[in-house]
């Protein structure tokens, strides 16, 4: 099958397109989908540049997210038949740790994400659990493939952040760093969904200009503007909430200056760096919640499909590549110029 993969890892330079073996027939619980698209997240680009653990075996077939026709089902699938449009939700659990039987699967033990630990969906067929797959809801005018493929990385994420952790409620006030990453942008839409108003934050004032129209209440530009002094005027004197970071390092005590007493800070990346400061004291006295977390369950999955049923959460495409031009998609990520998702064409 034809297939984007990394050659070796260290940068985006070892982006190919390539025939390598089909994907296994199904085992048992398992579907074999036919890709018709594949979407781009931060994740690619650390598995490009080389996480530990990840991506040892070259080719690796690359692509979280993912959307196609389930070809071939293993025996004792039920959930869905050959010929289905599927969505893929690219968390792959064991169904059998602790941590899955108390339905925390994110929390797994031996928790893989497609493109990452196993071959991704940037090839022209992928296999993975029939747990793993979702229809994909009719809606008019319908979901094209790459809205399909856009969906479940970062709004799996983006949900559980704010309703699982922060349970973000009406009249809430949320900051979220970043508005032109597929998180944060899904993040903004789903703390309006709950009633919040929601302060967004971009380099970018074109960005924030579309934020504004997809909902957001008040925008900063945090190249020219002090966001920290900023919120705090806007609150007077009070701070935020809730707090979405996904930066790190460099927004990190930023975000600690907007957090009220009391206020909840829910971290899901470090895309600016790992290591971040924290005064204990402030922590205590503040009465802080700090909050992690990654992925979602199969639960937090379904109910996600069935809110994009109703409408809600449809994806916004940034731009569409074919895989042949899979490199370029990589470096408009890359160079942050997206505001909402990258996606790449598999062709069928
Ligand atoms: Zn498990």
């Amino acid at each position: 099958m034809r297939a984007c993969v990394l050659t070796a890892t260290g940068g985006i330079e070892h982006i190919q397109i390539a025939e390598v073996p089909d994907a296994p027939a199904p085992r048992a619980g398992e579907v074999r989908v036919a890709v018709h698209a594949a979407a781009l997240n931060h994740l690619d680009l650390f598995v490009a540049a080389g996480l530990p653990g990840t991506a040892e075996r070259f080719p690796f077939v690359v692509g979280a997210d993912g959307a196609g026709i389930v070809e071939t089902i293993g025996p004792g699938v039920t959930t869905v038949q050959p010929g289905d449009r599927v969505m893929l939700n690219p968390g792959i659990s064991d169904y059998s740790c602790e941590f899955c039987r108390a339905g925390e699967h994110s929390l797994c033990v031996n928790y893989r994400l497609l493109g990452e630990h196993l071959p991704g969906t940037m090839a022209e067929l992928v296999t993975v659990p029939a747990h793993n797959v979702a229809r994909v809801p009719n809606l008019s005018p319908p979901l094209t493939w790459a809205e399909a493929a856009a969906f479940s990385l970062v709004t799996l994420t983006a949900w559980r952040m704010l309703v699982t952790r922060a349970r973000v409620t009406q009249g809430e006030t949320v900051l979220v760093w970043g508005v032109g990453g597929g998180v944060s942008l899904t993040a903004m839409r789903i703390a309006k969904l709950f009633g919040a108003r929601v302060f967004v934050t971009s380099s970018d004032d074109a960005k924030l200009a579309a934020a504004t129209q997809l909902g957001a209440d008040a925008t900063f530009n945090h190249r020219t503007q002090k966001v920290a002094e900023e919120i705090r005027v806007l609150t007077n004197k009070r701070g935020v909430d809730v707090v979405i970071e996904n930066v790190g390092a460099a927004t990190w005590d930023d975000s600690l200056r907007c957090l009220r007493r009391g206020g909840r800070l829910v971290t899901c990346g470090a895309t600016s760096g790992p290591q971040v400061g924290l005064d204990i004291r402030r922590l205590f006295w503040h009465h802080w919640s700090l909050l992690g977390s990654t992925m979602g369950s199969a639960a937090e999955y379904a109910e996600i499909v069935r809110q994009l049923g109703k409408g809600e959460l449809r994806p916004i495409v940034d731009r569409v590549f074919p895989m042949a031009q899979a490199r370029q998609g990589y470096e408009r990520l890359a160079r942050g110029e997206q505001l909402g998702k990258v996606v790449i064409e598999v062709p069928s």
